[in-house]
């Protein structure tokens, strides 16, 4: 398939739709890197940031140009909906766009459906999902994990190079979802797991901030005992900035996928089953981290806060 490609000395002009936790600084990245940018997003709040840099914004996608349209949002449907729905940025700009990156974390049969109604207009697509939170974004130092001709991913490597430090071609479109879910179902694991091990030492004594510093050095070290436990739960700030809804989400797609292929996965069923639950009992929004505060809540114990 021949992709409506850029000319070697072409600029991108990119629409960048979604600029929540993450999309924000990612955005930032490449305004700071001297590209040229677009935003939109739903909530007006959320485009504030933008407004007075030069950069233009809007709620409706399909008012921007660009040729290159980067995705941030919380699901596939979400995206579905930003490139093909009412006020979508495909609306009315045939030949205009070239690609559609989806750097949200979506479901790989979705993103497949959508690459092939893209193909049709001649709209090339790649799964860029990423990986290192919001720290990472702030400081354009993402992994993505990227699904789709590794041929179109050279052409748009220099530019994503301003948002992730890790660029890694892993299949083709979808893989890269595939793979991004597989990595938060750990990431889910040890963040429950390091919160109960953490709450039951601390009811036998043990002082919090002793085992966290035992364990980054030891086997049980994690993203959630060097990162999110020190930054957002010992100093009970819990705004990681990571929802535990979209966790779920996260674990819902990787489930989906280990029945869809008949396989048993009994860990990733009861972590999906954890994390459900949780977002019905803390509320979809809530911050990841405060899977602590619901097994405080069963314990009938809390911990003190430690300033870090
Ligand atoms: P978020 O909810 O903070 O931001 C999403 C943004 O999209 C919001 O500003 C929302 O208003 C906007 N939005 C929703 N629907 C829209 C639409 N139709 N058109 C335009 N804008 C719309 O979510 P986030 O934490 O930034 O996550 C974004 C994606 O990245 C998700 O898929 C998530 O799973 C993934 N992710 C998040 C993290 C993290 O640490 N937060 C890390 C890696 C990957």
């Amino acid at each position: 398939m021949e992709w409506n490609k850029p000319a070697l000395n072409d600029t991108h002009r990119v629409l960048f739709i979604g600029v929540g936790h993450m999309g924000n600084p990612m955005a930032h990245c490449l305004l700071k890197a001297g590209v040229d940018i677009a935003v939109a997003d739903v909530n007006e709040a959320a485009l504030a940031p933008f407004v007075g840099q030069g950069v233009a914004t809007g709620t409706q996608p399909d008012a921007l140009p660009g040729d290159v349209v980067i995705t941030s949002l919380p699901t596939d449907q979400h995206v579905r909906e930003a490139i093909l729905g009412e006020h979508g940025a495909l609306r009315g700009h045939a030949g205009e766009r070239r690609i559609v990156i989806d750097m949200s974390s979506s479901a790989p049969s979705e993103t497949q459906r959508l690459a092939a109604e893209l193909a049709k207009q001649n709209v090339a697509m790649l799964d860029a999902p990423v990986s290192g939170g919001v720290p990472r974004a702030k400081t354009g130092e993402l992994t993505t994990m990227v699904g789709g001709d590794a041929a179109v991913l050279e052409r748009y490597r220099p530019l994503l190079a301003h948002m992730c430090k890790n660029i890694r071609h892993v299949g083709a479109i979808g893989a890269g979802d595939t793979l991004k879910a597989l990595n938060n179902f750990l990431s889910a694991v040890s963040m429950w797991a390091s919160s109960e091990a953490l709450l039951v030492g601390a009811r036998a004594g043990l002082d919090p901030q002793v085992m966290v510093d035992i364990w980054k050095t030891s086997t049980g070290r994690s993203h959630a005992v060097e990162v999110k436990i020190p930054n957002a739960v010992l100093p009970r700030t819990f705004d990681y900035g990571f929802s535990v809804g979209l966790m779920a989400k996260d674990l819902s797609i990787a489930a989906s996928l280990s029945r869809e292929l008949n396989m048993p996965a009994p860990m990733l069923a009861a972590t999906e089953e954890h994390y459900l639950f949780a977002r019905e009992a803390l509320g979809s929004s809530a911050d990841l981290t405060r899977v602590m505060t619901l097994l405080e809540t069963w314990a009938h114990f809390e911990l003190s806060a430690i300033p870090q």
